[in-house]
Order: C-alpha cells, then structure tokens, then sequence
C-alpha cells in the first residue's frame, strides 16, 4: 500500500489501527482522504472487508469515500460504507421484529409526517393555525433524537396545555406509524439503538463483525448516534472518529459539539492527530475563511496553512436585485466556462432551498445546465409523491397514509367522509384500509361509479403485488400509471401543468433505470428503499458536465474549484434567527466558513440591494460576515466599505443610510435578467416541425414527433419521449 503521498501526519493516523483515535482537524486538511487510505490500508493489513464500518452523513460522500477506496483496494465488497440512516436501516431490516416492526415496513419522509399530523389533528380537533404541523414535528423530532417518548416528554415538562397537545400529538403520531408498519427518519436511529439495547446477542454480532468503525464528519453525530456508535465499538475499541469543530453545522438538528470535543473522555486512550496543512484551497480563501471564522468564540484555536500560493483575491459584488445577481453569476460562469473551465467546476452556494429557483430560471435562459442538489424536491412534486404512494401500497399494503393519498387520484368518487367511514370500518376489524376495502360489506356501500374503479384498484394493486418478483421494477411503475387511470386523467387534462406532470412522470422512469442498471438484484422493496434515502441527492450524474446549485449545508465534505456564495445580506445569511442569540450566530458562522473552504481558487460573494422573498420585495443590509472578512482579501470590498463609513465611523454597523425597509414594491426580478440574455433566445426555438432534428440541454438531440404550437413531443436518442411547453424548452434546431 502506498501511503507516500500522504504527510507525516496524516500517514501516521492511517497507520494507527488499534485503539480509539480522534482526527481533529480544519477544512481540506485532508481528513476524508486519510480515512480512505486508511481503510486501503487496513485491508492490505489483512482485515476482512465485512469487520470494516465507514460513516458518513450524506449519499453523496458515503457514495464518494465508496469510489475512492474501490480507486485503491479494488473492490469494497463485504464493508459497510454508508449513511448513518442506511446503516440502521440494514440492521433493522434483518431483525424488526425485536423493535415491533414487520418486515416490509416503510420509511415516512416529510410530507408524509405532515399528512399524518394533520390527520391527528383534525382527529383531536386542534386547530392546524393554533399548532402547525411543522411546529409539532419538529417538537417530535427534537425529543426522539434525545431519545424521549411521549411519556417521558410529558414528565419531563412543565404541566399545561401546551405539553398536553405536543405530547398527545407525539402518542397519536407514534402508533399511527406503528399501524401503518411505518417509522419515520428519527426512528430510523432510535430503532436501531432500542434494538442493540433489547437485543444484546444481535449488538454482540455487531460488535463482532464491526472490528474497524469509522466516522466522518463526526462533528455532526448527535445523541442517538453518539450512542449507536459507542456501542457498536464497545466491542474493539477501534473506533477512529474524523471531524472539525469548526464545521457543526446541525446544531438545529440535534448535533452536539461535545460529542467531538469530549472524545478524548468518553474513549480513554485516545490517540489525538491534528492536521494543519491545507490542499485545497488557495492562500487568500484560507485566509478569509480564517478571518471570518475567528469570530467564533466556542472553538479550538487552530491555523491552517498551505505551500500553495496566494491565488486571486475574493470577489465581492453588490447587484441591484436578485435577479442582477443571477444574471452576473451566470455571466461569470459562461465566461469563465469560454476559457475553458468545464462546468463542473461550478457551484452555486446557497444559505436557503428556495433561492434555487432564481437561479435555475436564469441559468436556463443562459442555456448554462445546472443541476440542483437538495432535499427532496423533485420527489416533493405532488405527482411524483403520488406515483411513489402506488409503489409503496405494492410492497406494503398495509400503508394507509399511502392509500389515503391515492384512493381519489385519479378521482373515483372517493370522498374524504367516504374514506373515513371505510376508515371506521377498518379500525373496528382491525385491518389495514386495503383489507378493508375488500370486504363486500364495503364495496357494497360504494356508489356505483366507485365501485367499478376502486375495485380496479384493489385488483391492480394486489396484482402488482403478486408478481412484483416476476416483474421489473419499471414494469410495475408502468402498470400502475396505466391501470389505475392516473396517466390517462393527466392526458385528458391538456393543461400545461398536467404535462409538466406527465414529463416529471416520465422522468421518474429514468430513476428506476439507473436504480435497475446498478442494482445486483433489483427488487421493489429495495427500490423504494433507496428512494427514501436519497433524501439529498437525486439524479446527479458526475459524468455531464453541469453547475451544481446546492445549500451550504448539502456541500459540506465536497470542494469545488469556483464557489459563488449569493446573498451575503443580513436576515438572509446570517438569517433573522441568529441575531436573537450568540449560539445560532456562531453556528451560521460556521456554516460560512464551510461554504467559502469548499473553494479551491475562486470564491465569489455577491449580494442584491433588492431581493423579493415571499413575494415581497426588500431592501437589504449587506452581511456581517462581509464585514468580519478581511478586506485586504477582497477586491470590489469598496463597495460595502464606502456605504458603511456612511453610518458613522468602524465598519462593525456595516449598514448605509439608504437602508431602510420600504413599502412592498411588485418588482420583476427577472427582467433584469431577461433583458440581458437577448443573445442567447431566450427559451429555445420555436419553428420546428415534425421530422426535425433538434438539441436540448439536458436530454440531448433527438426528433420532433408532433408540434401543435403549444406542446411538442420529441423524441429523444438518449431518454424516450418528451412532451414540451414550445418557446420554452430550451430547444435548438440542428
Ligand atoms: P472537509 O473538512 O471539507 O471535509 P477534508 O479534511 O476531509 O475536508 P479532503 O476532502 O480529504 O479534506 O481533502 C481536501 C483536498 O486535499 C482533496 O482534494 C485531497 O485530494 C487533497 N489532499 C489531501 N491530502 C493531501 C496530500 N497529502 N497531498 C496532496 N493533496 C492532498
Ligand atoms: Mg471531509
């Protein structure tokens, strides 16, 4: 094994096989590297592939660490590199009955969370306005990552209403998934840690296996996987744990910096590595991160250095409105990219979800591909969401909150009150919604109309079932679409929001290919597993060459040669929260300085004068994080500074005279950028008729089948069938 590229330091932590070992160090220090070489270097050793364990946080890196230790070792086959949650998940997959669970139970994402809650508090009676959905779960979700039930919340608080509903909702919510054979994300966790504590024979089989366990990011564990991980190396001891304290970024979720920083107590012996040399960034990055991270005060004091030079200043620059900044960001990428940078040498770095949208707009109107890599947004579409409940009904029919979803759409004259009278019915024989759907003193309630199509339902659903071995996956999502009547509604709607559906359908095709393609034996059920795990990454392909468009807090662990940083304004980053308390200003600090280290030689901050959120246009202050930045590293810097002397002297109130919140203003942010994108059509061609060849960013040439003027349907060399909005597909006649 060559470790020779490695430094001293970090071959010496790889080397270091026995004995708990805590890797402390900063941003591109090389930490994910070392424990790469590390597991190369444990199975050079002669350690059996199945005794090695690798953590991370995301699909994305444990995906990546996969293919760097396949790039040494050849083959990972037998380890276990994985999220924490697909870790859980496999081990309860072999044993839920000891939590409780049936085999084929199911994963609830968000919006299943909410549709439960909001079923429990209409049930209750409770008003949604009085207690959001969202407000309960994320009062649920805080108490099951300190491990707590209902109960134990309920001793825990003071006595009142309050408590009562939270606690009610959190005991309703709970056995509403049980009767589903349903857990939600957190329970993924807790399953698992209540399974090693019930069970001490299956823990010890774990321990036995698991002789080397590591874990990235280790920064970010909160409770539960503090916990899990304790246990599962009380076994050997070998437990090396990789992090940055200066990169917690999930305190809001639960994570806890003590579990880094108390290494050293919970595991006596700990062998501590620290690395100081940075790789990937150029020394001026280096140096503004530093600058703006060493207002934190809850950290370790560390410098890193680098040999590599000083690279070009920080850019900074202040636009007009969001749109400008949009504008300006994918001018410099088009520019840039004409010099010959690939595009995947881009990233667009954003502090919230929703300011992807922006950007996607305009850089399709640039024709610059882009891919957004974020929680589940393509999978939140209200069709696709549909299509995953039929597949789910197949592999669990005892899934209610599915059927709910499904058993109106397409309409089949099932009203909710319909719905919940069949519902009364199931609860009192104890049986699952589908069950009790097929019982004859049901079906016989229906109206006519009803009862033709539900009983095509059940008969689709139970056939899918059936044969779900003998069937391909994407056969099964093919008879579901066409058996139940769900494709032909959205085709005799002719709207352009039913073809947009129908395209995100198709599209959905493309998910269950790739999965079929690398799959050693595809099943349904592991399908839809993974389905629910990718809970950040959907299709990213790393092979085209695209911009990534992402949050901050998804691109930890990745690096990128040029980082844009949009919206460098007070109240977007920092957000309002961190002006209420020191801790959520230090964590979004940290957030910053995660986001400009994920540079390797160009970082880009902008802000708007201007932006519009919720639909209200406001005039922004620009961040504090631009004003703790050295401004020797910064060129455009004479911007923010000039307006800030205007407030008086020292730069620390940073904000200018003219700040201050105007009367909404309807604002169209995109003219801006609509203006400016003449050269480049916006939209794509129009003039295209059937027989013609054509290009599309994203699924590449193909021919035109029909064209009404409206809708276009092409089709595609590489993806199939697509049907198009004309004018606004971005279209090219070859
Ligand atoms: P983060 O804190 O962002 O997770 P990290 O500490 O995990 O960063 P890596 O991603 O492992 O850092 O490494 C950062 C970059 O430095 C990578 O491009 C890696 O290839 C490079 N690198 C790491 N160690 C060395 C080395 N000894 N020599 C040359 N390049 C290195
Ligand atoms: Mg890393």
């Amino acid at each position: 094994m060559n470790l020779d590229h490695l430094n001293d330091k970090q071959r010496e932590a790889a080397m270091h096989i026995d004995g708990p070992l805590l890797i402390l160090a900063g941003a591109g220090s090389g930490k994910t590297s070392t424990m790469t070489h590390r597991i190369a270097y444990l199975v050079e050793q002669g350690v059996a592939p199945w005794n090695i364990l690798a953590v991370t946080f995301t699909n994305k890196a444990a995906g990546e660490m996969k293919s760097r230790v396949e790039d040494l070792v050849g083959d990972t086959r037998g380890m276990w590199i994985m999220t924490f949650h697909a870790m859980c998940l496999r081990i309860l997959r072999q044993n839920p009955e000891i939590v409780g669970y049936e085999k084929n139970f199911v994963i609830y994402d968000t919006t299943d969370q909410k549709t439960l809650v909001k079923n429990i508090l209409k049930e209750k009676g409770i008003s949604e306005k009085e207690y959001s959905p969202q407000y309960l779960l994320a009062a649920i979700s805080h108490s099951k990552e300190k491990g707590l039930g209902p109960a134990e919340v309920k001793a825990q608080s003071s006595e009142g209403y309050r408590t009562n509903v939270i606690c009610g909702v959190y005991e309703a919510y709970q056995k509403a998934l049980r009767q589903n054979n349903a857990m939600d994300f957190d329970d993924i966790l807790l399953n698992c840690l209540r399974l090693f504590q019930k069970d001490e024979g299956v823990l010890l089989q774990y321990q036995e296996r698991f002789r080397y366990i590591m874990v990235d990011e280790y920064q970010d564990t909160n409770h539960i996987q503090y916990e899990l991980v304790a246990m599962l190396a009380a076994g050997h001891h070998n437990l090396c744990v990789v992090g940055d304290d200066d990169q917690c970024i999930y305190q809001w979720r639960g994570a806890d910096i003590r579990n880094i920083l108390d290494f050293e107590e919970d595991f006596p012996e700990t062998k501590v590595i620290k690395l100081e040399q940075n790789y990937r960034s150029v020394g001026n990055i280096l140096a503004a991160a530093h600058s703006v991270i060493c207002n934190n005060r809850g950290r370790k004091n560390k410098k890193l250095w680098t040999t590599r030079d000083a690279g070009s200043k920080i850019i900074y620059q202040r636009l007009e409105h969001d749109g400008a900044e949009a504008g300006y960001i994918a001018r410099e990428i088009e520019s840039l990219h004409r010099k010959g940078r690939p595009l995947t040498d881009f990233a667009i770095l954003y502090r919230t979800n929703a300011q992807s949208r922006i950007f996607e707009t305009v850089l399709s109107r640039y024709a610059v591909p882009y891919r957004v890599l974020s929680g589940m947004r393509y999978y939140d579409r209200k069709e696709v969401k549909d299509a995953m409940a039929y597949l789910r009904l197949v592999v669990n029919p005892k899934d209610d909150l599915s059927l709910r979803r499904i058993i109106n759409e397409p309409k089949r004259g099932m009203g909710p009150k319909t719905v919940d009278k069949i519902a009364a019915f199931a609860q009192v024989r104890g049986e699952s919604l589908l069950e009790a759907l097929c019982a004859e003193e049901v079906q016989e309630t229906l109206p006519g109309k009803a009862y033709d199509k539900v009983c095509d339902l059940v008969m689709t659903l139970a056939t899918c079932r059936r044969e779900r071995e003998n069937l391909t996956v994407l056969e099964i999502y093919e008879t579901l679409l066409d058996k139940s009547g769900y494709l032909e509604a959205l085709e005799q709607a002719r709207t352009i929001e039913a073809e947009g559906r129908i395209e995100n359908l198709m599209e959905f095709r493309t998910v269950i290919t790739d999965y079929e393609k690398s799959a050693e034996n595809p099943t349904i059920e592991e399908f839809m597993e993974n389905l629910t795990l990718a809970a950040e990454v959907d299709n990213y392909d790393e092979n085209q060459d695209t911009v990534t468009l992402m949050t901050m807090h998804s691109a930890k662990g990745m690096e990128f040669p040029v980082v844009f940083m949009p919206g460098m304004e007070d109240g977007l980053f920092p957000g309002n929260k961190a002006f209420d308390s020191s801790d959520a200003m230090e964590e979004e600090r940290r957030l910053c300085y995660v986001g400009m280290t994920r540079a390797k030689e160009l970082l880009y901050l902008t802000s708007a004068e201007q932006r519009t959120r919720y639909g209200r246009t406001e005039y922004t202050r620009e961040s504090q994080f631009l004003r703790e930045l050295d401004k020797n590293l910064v060129k455009g810097s004479d911007v923010y500074q000039q307006r800030a002397s205007h407030g008086g002297p020292g730069v620390s109130t940073g904000s200018y005279d003219g700040f201050k919140e105007k009367p909404y203003k309807p604002f169209d942010s995109l003219k801006y950028a609509r203006m400016s994108t003449k050269q480049t059509a916006a939209g794509g061609d129009t003039d295209l008729a059937p027989g013609d060849r054509v290009r599309h960013n994203k699924f590449g040439t193909g021919m035109v089948v029909e064209n009404n003027g409206k809708i276009i349907q092409i089709m595609f060399d590489e993806v199939g069938l697509k049907k198009m909005a004309v004018g606004v597909a971005p279209l090219k006649k070859l």
